[in-house]
């Protein structure tokens, strides 16, 4: 039944007022508890989630967004923001250019040294790999066999034990050989020791590298920080890598890592297979680490089809019971540009549960919105001019009946002194969010 569906469809439109503390407090405590689940660092966690709520109290929420929808939106955007925002490139200077590769034992160094390698080769350039790993023997065949299936050279000196001369003798070969790009694959320990902080710290001043990446496992959780602190505060490093995403981890270390070091996170590695490597896009780590995608597409969607003043202009004459048939023909637009009409008022908190069972197709609109364009700007503006000679006009026009436009003057008739009563009882905002 039309009136039915249209009253749903003025639910819809209607604004649900200002982000409150009752309903930030909720929301964030969700939003704190999502980034703890995601292996986020507590501390990390709380000051985000501070900041998150300083910054939506007293929004303007849009039309046809929930509070909480658009909570998780400022999250989102937030946890991007701290991520960096934008995807940082490794930086390739240098002939040869050096990228050199640190990080733990077990961490992912080799396999990610093949991956990069494969990735660069994709891009056209020539790469060599050193094996620099000296202790372990089966760690310089690990690299080999890599190598092979990917179709890099991998150069290696098994009976040396000094990484440097290795590391310079491979810059010496890769010159004579055309060799643009050299990846040195390192030893690591199984924790932070001098030892191994004394060699990387030796390589790195010795080569001079264009790029220093330091790789972790995403899912040693709390570790990961504490291992990239003590490898940033000793190497500087230019980048992080983090390795073994394919797994449950949500990536909340990718977020805490970045906080405490401040240094960008460049690529993401997933998997054993050697194309299982993603440069790291912060808005993607964002929508994962919350687990929220629908929620972030939908709010985007809605923030684009939605012009931020014109729902302002709207709300104000909803309010002052201005709000007139070109007002609801701007809205119908709206919400047609969002796509499907069923689907967005679903999605909606409080709407959802009401509409189950009602069937809204999407040309449900198609005669209101006919017979509004069949009226006059006079017409619309002030439907009491519409006597029987002008509705028997716009019925002819839209190609409906007089009991149709009659219904629709009523339904919009109804809606006013609805309005008006709401507005009367002490602000239309209040009991408009009674209705959510
Ligand atoms: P390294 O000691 O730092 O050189 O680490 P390796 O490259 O040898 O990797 C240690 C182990 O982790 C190996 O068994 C790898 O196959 C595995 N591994 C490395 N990267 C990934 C990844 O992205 N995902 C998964 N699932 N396993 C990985
Ligand atoms: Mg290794």
């Amino acid at each position: 039944n039309l009136s039915l569906k249209l009253d749903k469809a003025f639910q819809t439109l209607k604004g649900q007022g200002r982000i409150t503390e009752i309903n930030v407090a909720t929301t964030v405590k969700e939003i704190r508890k999502a980034l703890i689940d995601a292996d986020v660092n507590y501390k990390v966690a709380k000051e985000v989630t501070d900041d998150i709520r300083e910054k939506a109290m007293g929004q303007n929420v849009l039309t046809s967004i929930s509070p909480g929808q658009l909570l998780t939106k400022i999250t989102n955007d937030e946890l991007t923001h701290l991520m960096g925002g934008e995807s940082v490139d490794i930086t390739i200077e240098g002939n040869p250019a050096i990228i050199l590769i640190a990080g733990l034992q077990g961490s992912g160094k080799t396999t990610f040294s093949g991956k990069l390698a494969s990735y660069l080769k994709k891009q056209g350039r020539q790469v060599l790999l050193t094996a620099c790993d000296i202790y372990r023997p089966a760690a310089i065949k690990q690299l080999q066999v890599l190598g092979e299936q990917i179709g890099v050279e991998v150069y290696a000196e098994p009976e040396n034990k000094d990484a440097v001369k290795i590391a310079k003798a491979a810059i010496a070969h890769a010159k004579k050989n055309n060799h643009r790009i050299v990846i040195v694959d390192t030893a690591g320990r199984l924790a932070v020791d001098e030892e191994m902080m004394n060699e990387i710290a030796r390589l790195k001043e010795a080569l001079a590298p264009s790029e220093t990446l330091f790789v972790v496992d995403s899912m040693t959780g709390q570790d990961a920080v504490n291992t990239a602190k003590a490898f940033n505060d000793r190497l500087n490093f230019d980048g992080v890598v983090l390795t073994k995403l394919d797994g449950d981890t949500r990536g909340g270390a990718a977020l805490s890592i970045r906080r405490v070091v401040e240094k960008p996170i460049k690529f993401i590695s997933m998997g054993e297979k050697m194309e299982a490597l993603d440069r790291f896009y912060p808005d993607r780590m964002a929508s994962r680490i919350l687990g929220m995608g629908d929620v972030v597409t939908l709010v985007e969607k809605a923030q684009q089809a939605f012009d931020e003043d014109e729902a302002k202009r709207l709300n104000a004459k909803l309010r002052k019971n201005q709000f007139d048939f070109n007002d609801f023909l701007t809205q119908l637009e709206q919400v047609k540009k969002m796509g499907n009409i069923k689907d967005l008022m679903s999605m909606i908190p409080g709407v959802g549960k009401a509409m189950k069972g009602v069937d809204v197709d999407d040309n449900a609109f198609k005669p209101v919105e006919a017979i509004i364009r069949s009226m006059t700007t006079k017409e619309r503006e002030n439907p009491d001019v519409i006597n029987g000679s002008r509705k028997e006009r716009i019925a002819k026009g839209s190609g409906t009946s007089i009991q149709q436009v009659n219904q629709l003057l009523k339904q919009f008739g109804d809606m006013r002194k609805m309005m008006k009563t709401m507005n009367k009882m002490g602000g239309g905002k209040r009991a408009l969010s009674a209705l959510n």
